[in-house]
């Protein structure tokens, strides 16, 4: 596949609203995005660092993934994302080469993306996210 840049990395809070006085006023960045991804079951803000994003994720309830991540490892570095040309390309490539995927078509996620998740068993234990942003110019 044909990977680009980092899109963003992904880190599991408890909350966002004690976490950004941190990122805004320690790491001096500005939180341009908050918004809640329903069928993910999380509220997400985002900071830009160049091209790179940073995605705070906050479970919206108990039966959120990120609830799940939180309870089993604790905060901190949840996935990185890396965007690729296209999303469903990307799948078909590494499907065939026997990656195990969470995702096995594409799907919306935040800020208008498209994305797929790859199965941490077959990324060397990081959650890795694929995503192609359509308002991207080729
Ligand atoms: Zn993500």
């Amino acid at each position: 596949m044909n990977i680009n840049y980092i899109e963003h990395i992904g880190i599991a809070v408890k909350s966002i609203d004690e976490c950004l006085p941190y990122y805004e006023n320690v790491l001096g960045l500005k939180c341009y995005s908050v918004e809640v991804v329903e069928d993910q079951k999380v509220k997400t803000a985002f900071f830009k660092i160049g091209q790179t994003k940073i995605e705070l994720l906050e479970p919206t309830c108990p039966e959120s993934t990120i609830a799940a991540f939180i309870e089993k490892r604790g905060e901190g570095i949840h996935h990185i994302a890396y965007c690729v040309d296209s999303v469903e390309e990307a799948l078909g490539e590494v499907t065939e080469k026997g990656v195990r995927t969470i995702d096995k078509e594409p799907r919306h996620g935040a800020e208008g993306l498209n994305i797929a998740f790859l199965h941490p068993k077959a990324t060397c234990s990081v959650l890795t996210e694929i995503c192609e942003d359509p308002k991207r110019q080729k």
